[in-house]
């Protein structure tokens, strides 16, 4: 029978939550004990497909094509494993399904109420996915503040699992933030000891207090955390701010963490090994040469949108041994050429990630050309190979027509055009073609060198690809086409002959890297990215007109 941990959050959002998560995942993973992993998103949207991300980020996609949270993606990175939708749990969902019983007749006579409909519902989750994983461990985070109006049935429900799984088998960690006053140089309590007392209010003691800082945390102040919390001073851990993510479980566990949870759900764990992840922290933190990187997008503003993409970047630059140095650039920026050489003159590799809507393209589809010129290192994601085609193609034909349906609908020369499964499709939220699906790699090519086998499964999320009746005309002109679905239908990667690396694919290979293993297009993207000369050693030649 699987044991359950809750984490949930005090005093404000965005405190770490999700990285402490991770990082006890990864603690629990290194004492051989399984584990899985959910997060509980108060919000009504059934999930965050539909949301736009500026308001929540980016959406991280599972193998088997469900649209969630970003902290998925740190659970998978941190622990690797591959998550699926039993994972990501929204009040949307619960709702829908409860409304749904409800007009199916399920309760017939009943007043359907939160107590129990609602929470009964939430807890056939908890359930579920440990039935489904078997692992020992099932994390939970719920997402949001404790005090939030939407967080109330969650945090019920988790209430009533100390009775239904057995109180020696949950365990209830609370994150909180301790902010620091300036004036009187010293971190403060109160709003921790406030939000543990609005979780009492529910019916829940936290066992373990997880405190945030951006300062080191004296033994007075976890003192008093522990007097007023009623929690062992051993139960509040210290969390100060580090300089990379990836170093929080060696904070955690240097605190003793691990100990605690084995000892308080008593575990057994078979081992007790950080080795690999303490030597990557090691050369993490080794002084390296730098690798400039310029991305590309549209909503570059809140660069979480592009959460997996930066991850990834890092994971590869480490790999070679460089420091990644990344610049954002929004599109918008670059609709003019003019404005092109200002922006990218340093970078060693540009990138296009994914993107939806026309604001921005043509500064995308300038890039992709300053990329292809210069011969500077490319990776397109998604969106990113559709304007690199659409570039292609603009040469190719010696015409600035050939664009994506989504883009101009009338356009001249379609050479991105809508999936024809796609076509009927009405409604937005979990339509397009996502997750993973199978890609026969073609030999030789920079695609078969990255991955090293024949087909590979990558996670998608689009609507749109590169339309059939372009293909030869592409191929003609020289590009390659590397990557082909199984029946030879789709075209999933793309390369530009004669570059020296450049690569778009219509999956998102981001979701698939993880801290130690990275993937590899975005190991080759930087391999070919850290040997180009910047910084005056180009001339700055005008681009073709
Ligand atoms: N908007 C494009 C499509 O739907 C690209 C999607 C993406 O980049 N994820 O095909």
């Amino acid at each position: 029978m699987s044991k359950y941990i809750f984490v949930t959050g005090g005093v404000v959002s965005s405190v770490g939550k999700g990285v402490a998560v991770a990082s006890i995942g990864t603690i629990l993973k290194s004492r051989g004990i399984s584990v899985s992993v959910m997060k509980l998103d108060p919000y009504l949207n059934v999930d965050p497909g539909t949301m736009s991300p500026y308001q929540h980020g980016e959406v991280f996609v599972t193998q088997d094509g469900a649209e969630t949270d970003l902290d998925l993606g740190n659970y998978e990175r941190f622990i690797d494993i591959n998550l699926t939708q039993n994972s990501n749990i929204t009040s949307g969902q619960i709702y829908s399904s409860v409304i749904a019983k409800e007009r199916r007749g399920d309760f017939l006579g009943g007043t359907i109420q939160v107590v129990p409909h609602v929470t009964n519902e939430i807890k056939t989750r908890f359930k579920k996915l440990a039935e489904t994983s078997k692992a020992d461990v099932i994390l939970i985070e719920v997402g949001g503040t404790v005090g939030d109006i939407e967080g109330l049935p969650f945090l019920e429900a988790i209430r009533q699992m100390r009775k239904d799984a057995g109180k020696d088998n949950v365990l209830y960690i609370h994150v909180t933030l301790l902010p620091y006053l300036q004036a009187s140089q010293e971190l403060k309590t109160k709003p921790t000891q406030h939000s543990v007392n609005e979780l009492r209010r529910i019916g829940i003691q936290p066992d373990v207090i997880i405190c945030r800082s951006d300062y080191p945390i004296p033994a007075n102040i976890q003192d008093k955390i522990s007097l007023f919390c009623d929690v062992d001073k051993e139960a509040v851990i210290p969390l100060e701010t580090v300089s990379t993510v990836y170093e929080v479980p060696l904070v955690l566990e240097e605190h003793g963490i691990g100990k605690l949870i084995i000892e308080r759900l008593s575990l057994s764990p078979q081992h007790d090994d950080l080795t690999e992840w303490r030597g990557m922290i090691n050369r993490l933190k080794q002084p390296h040469e730098p690798v400039k990187i310029c991305l590309v997008g549209k909503y570059v503003e809140l660069t979480d949108s592009y959460y997996s993409v930066r991850e990834s970047l890092k994971h590869a630059a480490l790999f070679h041994d460089r420091e990644l140095q990344l610049s954002w650039v929004q599109s918008e920026q670059l609709d003019k050429i003019s404005d092109l050489e200002g922006c990218l003159r340093d970078a060693q590799g540009i990138i296009v990630p994914g993107g939806f809507g026309d604001r921005g393209i043509e500064g995308m589809i300038n890039t992709v050309r300053y990329a292809r010129e210069r011969n500077i290192p490319y990776l397109g994601l998604c969106l990113g190979m559709q304007v690199m085609v659409i570039e292609f193609a603009r040469q190719a034909l010696k015409s600035n027509q050939p664009n994506s349906t989504e883009f101009n609908p009338k356009t001249q020369y379609p050479v991105i055009d809508i999936m024809l499964e796609q076509k009927t499709v009405a409604t937005k939220g979990g339509t397009m073609r996502l997750g993973n699906y199978p890609c026969k790699l073609v030999p030789g090519t920079l695609a078969a060198k990255a991955y090293g086998v024949e087909t590979i499964q990558e996670r998608h999320r689009h609507r749109f690809e590169l339309n059939n009746s372009y293909r030869q005309m592409l191929q003609e002109k020289g590009l390659v086409l590397s990557g082909l679905s199984p029946d030879g239908n789709l075209v999933e990667i793309s390369e530009v002959k004669g570059h020296p690396w450049m690569l778009g694919c219509q999956f998102h290979p981001e979701f698939g890297s993880r801290p130690n293993r990275p993937h590899p297009l975005f190991r080759d993207f930087i391999g070919a990215a850290k040997n180009v000369l910047r910084e005056g050693a180009q001339p700055a030649l005008p681009l073709t007109t």
